[in-house]
C-alpha cells in the first residue's frame, strides 16, 4: 500500500520533497501558509537577484566609457524595478503551482500544526479546521529574520530583508547591521542605487564563513565602491531623532554614530518552529533549530524536519536535497548528503563562488593541503568583459 506524507511548508524544501515523493508513488498533501515558493521565491533568493540585475546593470552604465561607448546620461524608476521583480516571482510561483498539479499532489493553503505524530491540524485560508492522518510528516517551516537585542530596533525605518525588498524610495543613507552574506548583497544593491551605505559587521571580517582571503578583498571592494565597513564593532542603540536614524555602537576604535535614513538588520535567521505544536507533541528543537538524525528524522520517529528550520546551511539547494534525502528515507531508499561538496554564492560586486572548505577550515581540521591562485587580472575573459578584480584560488 502506498504511504502517505503531509509536508508542512511549500518552499524550496517542502515543495521538493512533495515532488520527490510523488514521484516515489506517495500520496502527498502540501501544506503553505503563505506562498508557493517560500522565502527562496517571494521574499529571498529571487527578488534580490532580481534587483542586483538591475545594480549590475546600473554600475556597467557607470563604466560604459571604459568600453569605448557614449551614454548621455542614465537614470532609474524604482517602480518599474520592483514590477519586474514582481513578474519573475509570479512566474516561477506560477511553475511550482503547475508542477504540485502535475504530480497530483493535494495542496492546502493555511497554517498546519502537529497534533500527534501522525496527525496535523490545519487551519485553513477560509478559517475551516481540517485534521489530516499520515504515515509520516515532513516538517519544512524554514526561517525568519532574526533581530538581536539592541535598543529600538522596532524603530520605524528600521527593516529586515523582508521589507528592504518592497521598499517604494531609495533612502538617501542606510546602515545595514550585519555583513553576512544578505547584507553583502543588500550592500551592493543599495551603493549601485544611490544610498550612501555602511556596514557593521560584529565579527573581524565580514562574510566571516568564507575563506578569510576573499573576505578580506571583498571589504577592500566594497570601501573602493564607497561604502563604509566597520568590522570588530557591536551595534548597542538605534534612536529616532526625527530626521534620521542614529545607529551607535561599540568598536576597537571606541563608539560610532551613523546617521542614516534607514536601517537594514541582516544579523542572521532563526528557525521557524512558532506555533507548530513542537512542544505539544514533544519533539526536540533548540534556537539553532529542530533536531534531526543523519536522515533527517526529528526525535519522534516517523516525523521528519528540513531545509532552514533544522539550521546548518541556510540555502535553497540544501533545503531541496534535504527533502528528497527525508523523502527517499521515508520510501526505504537509502540516501545521504556531503555538505562539503555544498557550492555557495555570495551576489556581491564582484560576485563571490566558493565550493568545499575554506583555508581556514583546513587548518582547523589539520588537513595537509597546498594552495593555487591565479588573478582574474591576468585572465583573458576577465579582462575582455572588465571584470579583472579577484581570482580563483584552488585547495
Ligand atoms: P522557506 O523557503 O522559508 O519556506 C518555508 C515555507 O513554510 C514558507 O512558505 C512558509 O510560509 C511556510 N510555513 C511556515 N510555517 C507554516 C505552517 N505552520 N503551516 C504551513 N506553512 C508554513 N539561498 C540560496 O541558496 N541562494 C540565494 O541566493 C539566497 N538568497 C537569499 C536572500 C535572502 C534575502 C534570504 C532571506 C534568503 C536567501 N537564501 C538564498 C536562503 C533561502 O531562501 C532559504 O535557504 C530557503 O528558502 C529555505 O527553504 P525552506 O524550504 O527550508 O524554507
Amino acid at each position: 500500500m502506498s504511504k502517505s506524507i503531509v509536508i508542512i511548508g511549500g518552499g524550496p524544501g517542502g515543495y521538493t520533497a512533495a515532488i520527490r515523493a510523488a514521484q516515489l508513488g506517495a500520496k502527498v498533501t502540501l501544506i503553505e501558509a503563505e506562498h508557493l515558493g517560500g522565502t527562496c521565491l517571494n521574499k529571498g533568493c529571487i527578488p534580490t537577484k532580481a534587483l542586483y540585475r538591475n545594480a549590475q546593470l546600473l554600475k556597467d552604465l557607470d563604466n560604459i566609457e571604459e568600453f569605448g561607448i557614449k551614454i548621455e546620461g542614465h537614470s532609474f524608476d524604482l517602480d518599474a524595478m520592483m514590477q519586474r521583480k514582481q513578474d519573475i516571482v509570479d512566474r516561477l510561483k506560477n511553475g511550482v503551482a503547475q508542477l504540485i498539479k502535475a504530480n497530483a499532489i493535494e495542496l492546502i493553503h493555511g497554517k498546519a500544526s502537529l497534533l500527534s505524530k501522525d496527525t496535523v491540524k490545519v487551519i485553513d485560508s477560509e478559517g475551516n479546521e481540517i485534521i489530516l492522518n499520515a504515515d509520516n510528516i515532513i516538517i519544512a517551516t524554514g526561517s525568519i529574520p532574526s533581530k538581536p537585542p539592541i535598543a529600538g530596533i522596532d524603530s520605524p525605518g528600521v527593516i529586515t530583508s523582508d521589507e528592504a525588498l518592497s521598499i517604494n524610495k531609495i533612502p538617501a543613507s542606510m546602515v545595514i547591521v550585519g555583513g553576512g552574506v544578505i547584507g553583502i548583497e543588500f550592500a551592493g544593491i543599495m551603493n549601485a542605487l544611490g544610498s550612501q551605505v555602511t556596514v557593521i559587521e560584529f565579527l573581524p571580517r565580514i562574510l566571516a564563513n568564507m575563506d578569510s582571503e576573499i573576505s578580506k578583498k571583498t571589504a577592500l571592494s566594497l570601501k573602493k565602491s564607497g561604502i563604509a565597513v566597520e568590522v570588530n564593532t557591536s551595534v548597542t542603540q538605534i534612536m529616532n531623532t526625527g530626521d534620521s536614524l542614529k545607529t551607535i555602537a561599540e568598536g576597537k576604535k571606541g563608539k560610532i554614530e551613523v546617521a542614516a535614513e534607514a536601517v537594514l538588520i541582516s544579523t542572521g535567521r532563526a528557525p521557524n518552529v512558532e506555533d507548530l505544536g513542537l512542544d505539544f507533541v514533544g519533539l526536540e528543537y533548540d534556537k539553532k533549530g529542530i533536531k534531526v538524525d543523519e536522515h533527517y528524522q526529528t526525535s519522534i520517529p516517523g516525523v521528519y524536519a528540513i531545509g532552514d528550520v533544522i539550521g546548518g546551511m541556510m540555502l535553497a539547494h540544501v533545503a531541496s536535497e534535504e527533502g528528497i534525502a527525508a523523502v527517499e528515507h521515508i520510501m526505504g531508499i537509502q540516501s545521504s548528503i556531503n555538505y562539503d561538496a555544498v557550492p555557495a554564492c555570495v551576489f556581491s560586486f564582484p560576485e563571490l563562488a566558493s565550493v568545499g572548505l575554506s583555508e581556514e577550515d583546513a587548518k582547523e581540521k589539520g588537513i595537509d593541503y597546498t594552495s593555487g591562485k591565479f588573478l582574474f587580472g591576468a585572465n583573458g575573459k576577465a579582462l575582455t568583459i572588465g571584470e579583472a578584480e579577484g581570482f580563483v584560488k584552488v585547495l
